[in-house]
């Protein structure tokens, strides 16, 4: 059975969901087709069917039997001042529905125990977003019955937890069981639970039992060489840091008291795309991002201006730019994988093959759409994941909040970063340290790195001129240009002989991402903010 298309995406809707169509495996006709049951309206629900709402999903089905409170304006985002005494069901639709006008959407003001059987049947999924056990578990049972997935969640102060429960007759759309499972997985709980069953006197296994007396035997040696070796040890350099400590506290304080900043995090920018582009004109495109920058750049060479990516007739032309360098790019890997002995006699049928082939690894032929998305630099997005990291900011500012007004309700997160995979489910806790040489926060503070992309064949004053793209301040004879390494002068104003820019970087042993230092003097150098640039130079 084939997914029935019964509801049309809009053109507008096309346009709206255009960051998440980015999403590898994206299909927003399927969001579109899909009924989404919340039961509950309120922390959690309305969070829910936002998120739903805002990601262009055909029809939500909101139950909620409550009226709206005033305490529930402090969480319940859809609920405006006003509304109290309504329903939550009610005042729900009205504003998700003003996110979405293209969206279905019906409510229940009853209990979910009452609400027919037809309308759960109705959705794919079911979302509990409930504040009580009793309706957890009546929902369980319907899901359960009718083999529809539930989303079970729920919070209590600064903790919360997700349930997903896909129940064995949940089927897809063509009938079969869902996959997602890992059968290496249930292999491996399934031995050893075994294990754990085994019986010591089952001569079978023997060796399994004398082996796990030998590790214990091991491990308690472990333990006691730690004990009488090395514990000893750690003692009495705690017993020293702790005194290093006491005594040079204003050195440590700060790891009390603050966290690493940004730039210890990143402390090398990425170098602009739009030097990576003009680059590229010299070299030749290796990937479909590659051409479509190059239609851009071939746009620029016409016109000597950027293309304007919401003129439908400019990026037309740009598309077709990037089409042609796509097909050349194709011509030319084709041709790479036929050995020159082979060339002319492969059969017309596998050339075929070939082709088909060359023509997927490159994703295909170009859209105008794909022109705005690359060139612009889109990124996929979701709300559902700026809801939940916006959420932890969320969280921080307010523990944050209270610790600057000095009193606590909890620390600040550690350590302070954490990274989110919403494909697996995953918070990591990430430990960051403090960077030493850190230009925000630590020894270099006063200096800046930064990256630029030259040419390979560039010369000292195309460096100058690719720097002047990211700091625009930068006059070049007041700076002057060293390789830190071999302490070599590439440009040096003060001398004649230095002041030459024809020269390339190449002259001077220089590599691609290899460091040069600009550093001021004169006039400038009381000027300037930045007294020292650390320059990353990578070639093209
Ligand atoms: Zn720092």
């Amino acid at each position: 059975m084939e997914i029935k298309h019964e509801r049309i995406l809009s053109q507008e809707e096309k346009e709206r969901t255009k960051r998440q169509k980015l999403i590898q495996g994206w299909d927003q006709e399927v969001i579109k087709n899909s009924t989404v049951f919340i039961a509950g309206v309120g922390a959690l629900g309305c969070e829910v069917g936002k998120d739903l709402a805002l990601s262009g999903i055909g029809k939500l089905i909101l139950c909620d039997m409550d009226r709206i409170e005033t305490s529930n304006l402090s969480r319940q985002m859809l609920f405006y001042k006003g509304d109290e005494g309504r329903f939550k069901a009610d005042v729900g639709a009205e504003r998700l529905k003003l996110m979405n006008p293209f969206m279905e959407i019906e409510i229940f003001t009853i209990p979910l125990q009452q609400i027919p059987m037809d309308k759960y049947k109705e959705c794919q999924i079911v979302i509990a977003a409930l504040d009580n056990v009793q309706a957890r578990m009546d929902l369980n049972k319907f899901c359960l019955k009718l083999g529809i997935p539930l989303i079970e969640a729920g919070t209590v102060g600064f903790d919360g937890h997700v349930q997903v429960i896909i129940p064995e007759n949940a089927k897809d759309v063509s009938g079969k069981p869902l996959s997602f499972g890992n059968q290496d997985k249930i292999i491996e709980d399934l031995a050893n639970e075994y294990l754990w069953n085994l019986d010591e006197d089952n001569e079978e296994f023997g060796e399994f039992f004398g082996a796990q007396k030998a590790i214990e035997a091991l491990e308690q040696q472990i333990e006691n060489i730690k004990m009488n070796n090395i514990n000893p040890v750690l003692e009495k350099l705690k017993l020293r840091a702790k005194k290093e400590v006491e005594t040079n506290y204003i050195k440590y304080e700060k790891y009390l008291q603050s966290t690493p900043c940004y730039r210890c995090v990143v402390p090398i920018p990425p170098p602009l795309q739009n030097q990576v582009a003009a680059c590229t004109l010299k070299g030749v495109p290796r990937t479909r991002e590659h051409c479509a920058i190059r239609g851009e750049v071939m746009f620029i060479k016409k016109y000597d201006r950027q293309p304007d990516y919401d003129n439908i007739e400019e990026m037309k032309e740009t598309l077709e730019y990037a089409k042609k360098e796509l097909d050349q790019l194709r011509a030319r890997v084709l041709d790479e994988n036929i050995p020159p002995e082979m060339k002319g006699k492969i059969e017309e049928n596998e050339l075929i093959i070939l082709k088909k082939n060359i023509f997927e690894t490159f994703g295909g032929e170009f859209a105008l759409e794909d022109m705005e998305n690359i060139l612009g630099n889109k990124i996929p997005a979701i709300q559902s994941v700026s809801s939940i990291i916006a959420s932890i900011q969320s969280q921080e500012a307010t523990k944050l909040l209270f610790l600057l007004a000095g009193t606590s309700v909890g620390p600040i997160m550690n350590p302070p970063y954490l990274n989110y995979s919403g494909i697996y489910g995953l918070f990591d806790q990430i430990p960051i340290s403090r960077s030493e040489d850190c230009v925000g926060c630590g020894s270099r503070q006063g200096q800046e790195n930064i990256t630029v992309v030259v040419p390979i064949d560039a010369t000292v004053g195309e460096l100058f001129k690719a720097i002047r793209e990211i700091n625009k301040k930068i006059n070049d004879v007041n700076w002057i240009i060293t390789n830190p390494l071999t302490k070599q002068f590439i440009f040096n104003p003060l001398f004649e002989r230095g002041r030459t820019q024809h020269r390339k970087l190449t002259d001077f042993n220089l590599k691609n991402l290899d460091e040069v230092v600009l550093t001021t003097f004169g006039k400038e150098q009381g000027e300037s903010e930045i007294k020292q640039f650390n320059i990353i130079v990578q070639m093209i």
